[in-house]
């Protein structure tokens, strides 16, 4: 096979009979054992039953094709920790709607990845089982919370994978590591079996190598579900159908906010080249403003924070989670012991959420928060009047050094500061390679309406076919 693979030329291999499932997902298994010593993206690998499954593949649009799945959607496969070591011996009785789907279109599950405890997190250090490094450069993140299924696509242990992005967990790593990964529309994708992290904002979305292989992911797992009451009934767009329209005519904003003095200057420029590729193509590039985009960081920490603590309340190990190993002498105790297993991010999750939720303090926060909400969706819905898409970069600098926010909990946060704009107003999103800097790659975010993935994967792929970014494969062994 010529050229980097992807999910469609592994399929095509498979056609032609060059490359068996079988062989394939070997192969897979093979650079998983290689890579995983310095990497830590995957938390279990489902060696046999991967063998097992690719023997005599399912038909359809992904027969014999190994996905990876972040450890919070639920696999009936193996354990469902949410990297947590609180659920560290859970097994779910049920795969995740969106895992049922991979499998009816012939996907081959083969294991669990690393991520933040509960998805909370930007540099995928707050896994309790230890962070992922980035593929470019193991003394790096790899980015959070979603950083092994991207690390996993990145290094090419696997050529496809699902993450969630609550407020940036799949386009920030994906950004740090050279890889397409895609945030729906809040409600496009079915949350049944994805451990919760903030309702009102999680969503599952793909990782891949590429911008067409990302649009036949998102094909497959979109979709309304009885199961899930916040699915939306809207039929999902002709993503792959959509790679390969033209861009002339399109009316690109990028928001002056995106811009700002704390985004590195050379990734705005790698941007601003990658803009100008799609305005060669006949698209129109629009200076826009969205004033409230930096009050993003707080309203949606106020938010995600507040649903964070109310949803982790389950976890008290009566209905949900270990047993303490100490027999507590009463309920207080009990708690207190099988509540001591959540992680730093967790406990000041539950704390600061608590708080903004609380008798004389909700008024002034969380009702606060939710109006700024209101409007920074408004102030969007106005934008999106005068173009099409929004774009801007990810994130305003590469991957940094391991160990250098852990002890910042404010700082972690500002990694989203360009991710939390489109979480909070519930846009899709996602994020393509589109260069280099000091040799760590730089990721081009694109925003669209509720609802018109096609425009990101028309926009995206016009620009991807212009450059080789995304060929380019970190150099591991
Ligand atoms: N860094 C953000 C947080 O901790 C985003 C995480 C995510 O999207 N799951 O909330």
């Amino acid at each position: 096979m010529p050229g980097v693979p992807t999910i469609e030329t592994t399929l095509a291999a498979f056609a032609k009979r060059e490359l068996t499932p079988a062989e394939h997902t070997a192969q897979t298994l093979t650079a998983i054992e290689q890579l995983e010593p310095q990497l830590n993206a995957f938390l279990e690998v489902f060696n046999a039953e991967g063998r097992a499954a690719a023997a005599q593949p399912k038909k359809g649009r992904l027969s014999g094709i190994p996905v990876a799945i972040k450890d919070i959607i639920c696999t009936t496969e193996g354990h469902t920790s949410a990297a947590s070591k609180i659920l560290q011996n859970f097994r779910s009785p049920f795969d995740a709607t969106v895992v049922q789907k991979l499998r009816a279109e012939g996907a081959i599950i083969i294991g669990k990845t690393n991520c933040d405890e509960f998805a909370m997190g930007a540099s995928n250090e707050f896994s309790a089982f230890g962070p992922v490094k980035n593929p470019w450069d193991t003394s790096r993140v790899a980015g959070g919370s979603s950083g092994g299924s991207i690390a996993a696509v990145a290094s090419g242990e696997v050529l496809a994978a699902l993450g969630s992005d609550t407020g940036g967990s799949l386009r920030l790593p994906a950004s740090f590591c050279n890889v397409v990964a895609v945030k729906p529309t809040y409600g496009r994708v079915s949350r049944h079996g994805v451990i919760a992290y903030a309702s009102s904002f999680d969503q599952v979305g793909p990782a891949a190598r590429t911008v067409r292989d990302a649009a036949l992911l998102l094909e497959i797992i979109a979709g309304h579900d009885p199961y899930d009451a916040t699915s939306s009934p809207e039929p999902p767009g002709a993503y792959l159908a959509a790679c390969g329209q033209s861009v002339a005519g399109l009316r690109i904003g990028l928001p002056k906010e995106f811009f700002s003095q704390e985004v590195d200057g050379r990734i705005q420029e790698t941007v601003l080249t990658a803009v100008k590729e799609l305005e060669k193509q006949g698209a129109q590039l629009i200076e826009i403003s969205l004033p409230l985009a930096p009050m993003a960081v707080p309203t949606y920490y106020l938010l995600v924070k507040s649903e964070a603590s109310t949803n982790l309340s389950r976890y008290d190990a009566l209905r949900y989670g270990e047993l303490p190993k100490i027999t507590a002498g009463n309920l207080l105790e009990h708690y207190r012991a099988a509540r001591s297993h959540f992680g730093p991010e967790v406990k000041r999750s539950i704390l600061m959420g608590t708080y903004a939720l609380s008798a004389g303090y909700i008024e002034a926060w969380y009702k606060q928060a939710s109006k700024v909400r209101t409007l920074m969706r408004q102030e969007f819905t106005n934008a999106f009047a005068e173009v099409d898409v929004i774009a801007g970069p990810v994130s305003a600098e590469v991957a940094f050094p391991l160990g250098e926010k852990t002890d910042d909990p404010l700082a972690m946060y500002l990694a989203d500061l360009l991710t939390d704009p489109a979480s909070v107003a519930g846009l899709p999103a996602l994020s393509v390679p589109a260069g280099f800097v000091d040799d760590l790659p730089v990721g081009l975010q694109l925003i669209a309406p509720h609802f018109t993935e096609e425009r990101l994967f028309q926009t995206a792929h016009a620009y991807e076919q212009s450059q080789e970014w995304w060929q380019m494969m970190p150099l591991l062994h």
